[in-house]
């Protein structure tokens, strides 16, 4: 693609790597039919090849993004499916970033919008503010669910109280250590899903790994990054490489991940502070032992079942595997976790479109409800579409918003495969044994 920045733009190290981005291009739109947004509604200006003229433009310019760049780039998912199909390798991601810290910057969207972006930013990442904000709701609910627009919808996400979290420590391994891992306990997870963590840490353990949750790291940034806050995004991921790095130094084997998000951004760190000269080494160090939890089980090999008797896995009990995003294109792991969970004696059925997001995408599902909704609808009928007892998939995000339709249980890879080894049967699932 032919671009037109000045030499005095080009001396900016960012648009200078947005201009060699851009100019690999191409234009030859074999991302298109792989891009959720366009398989949705058509339209060009919904695609990646849309979304990269409008960055193209946006930039070159220097001047405000129109009202219509801002709505088509916040239409995007993030996925990734666009950069994986993509045969001149064009990082769409990173100009994407590019793309959404210039509009965050230029802060030109209408007020509510502008605020719901703030509440999430300034919530999502922070577990006691979440936890906090989700009582406030619980307890206004029967009023707030009856809001119109987002704001009703939004107070009708907010799940049930969660049992304790998994807190931090050093939980003992079963016999003697192989490994010892950090895992990240992240933040939104902890306060809807936090059995992941605790089937996390079992299965872990009982690998043989000395499982570490350090005080002081949080949020990976994804969140930010996502809501196009680049800076704050970059402050979570130096607050947890400070604190790992300090972990590291007592050893350390692995960064364990079971966030299929988290784990992308976390892999992601050494190519965020490639020009950083205090932060390089550290998130080259912490991005090379940075592993989703389905890798190190794949490593260390899932041990052999356990389960007492009367609880053994029913045979025959069928899993759809919903391939998030994250694993799938951010980290390209997406056969791992269906492969582990057949080894465990599950049964995988194969979904429709299986490649397609559901919509979930971080914030994405409050921030863009008609697009995300249209995804999911799209992702339920897949699922409605094969005789399954279960829904699994490796991210909190995928997990908690299909499991707002499905009339199966929605959960973890992890819980399944705890389950497998000894674990307890995961929340919401029946089998025969129990009536
Ligand atoms: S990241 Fe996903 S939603 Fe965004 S342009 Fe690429 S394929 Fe489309
Ligand atoms: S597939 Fe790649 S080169 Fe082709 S239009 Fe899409 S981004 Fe450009």
């Amino acid at each position: 693609m032919r671009t037109d920045f000045t030499l005095v733009q080009l001396a900016d190290p960012e648009v200078a790597e947005a201009n060699r981005i851009l100019r690999s291009c191409i234009h030859c739109g074999m991302c298109l039919a792989t891009c959720p947004t366009y398989v949705v509604n058509g339209d060009e200006r919904d695609s990646p090849r849309g979304r990269i003229y409008f960055i193209k433009n946006m930039l070159e310019s220097g001047a405000a993004p129109s009202p219509s760049s801002v709505r088509h780039l916040d239409r995007c998912l993030g996925c990734l499916a666009c950069e994986t199909a993509c045969p001149a390798g064009v990082d769409y991601g990173r100009l994407l970033e590019r793309g959404r810290a210039r509009v965050a910057a230029d802060q030109r969207r209408p007020l509510v919008e502008r605020l719901l972006r703030r509440l999430l930013g300034r919530v999502l990442p922070y577990p006691a503010r979440l936890r906090a904000l989700f009582r406030l709701v619980r307890l206004g609910r029967p009023v707030l669910a009856r809001l119109p627009g987002r704001l009703g919808r939004a107070a009708a996400l907010v799940p049930p109280p969660p049992a304790s979290p998994v807190g931090a420590g050093v939980p003992r391994a079963e016999g003697t250590p192989v490994r010892r891992v950090l895992l990240l306990e992240g933040c939104v997870q902890q306060n809807l899903r936090p059995a992941i963590h605790g089937a996390s840490v079992r299965l872990l353990t009982r690998l043989g790994c000395e499982v570490v949750v350090p005080e002081g790291a949080g949020c990976c940034g994804a969140i930010s990054q996502h809501l196009g806050e680049a800076d704050r995004a970059k402050a979570f991921a130096r607050k947890n490489l400070d604190c790992w790095m300090a972990a590291i130094e007592e050893g350390c084997d692995a960064i364990v991940i079971n966030a299929a998000g988290c784990g992308t951004m976390v892999k992601d760190y050494a190519a965020l502070f490639q020009d950083d000269p205090a932060y390089r080494e550290k998130a080259a160090r912490v991005a090379s032992l940075a592993q989703d939890i389905s890798e190190i089980v794949e490593a260390l090999g899932m041990p052999p079942g356990r389960v007492p008797p009367g609880k053994a896995l029913p045979s025959g009990f069928t899993v759809a595997y919903q391939s998030a995003c994250g694993l799938h294109y951010g980290q390209k792991i997406g056969g791992l976790p269906p492969m582990l969970l057949e080894r465990a004696g599950f049964q995988i059925a194969a979904l429709a479109e299986p490649e397609l997001c559901c919509g979930s995408a971080g914030p994405y599902s409050l921030l863009q409800p008609a697009f995300a909704e249209a995804l999911r609808e799209r992702k339920l009928r897949a699922i409605e579409g094969v005789t399954a007892d279960v829904v699994a998939t490796g991210n909190i995000g995928c997990l908690d918003w299909l499991s707002r339709g499905s009339a199966l249980p929605v959960v973890h890879v992890v819980e399944l495969l705890d389950w497998a080894s000894g674990g307890p049967q995961p929340a919401g699932i029946r089998t025969l044994s129990d009536g």
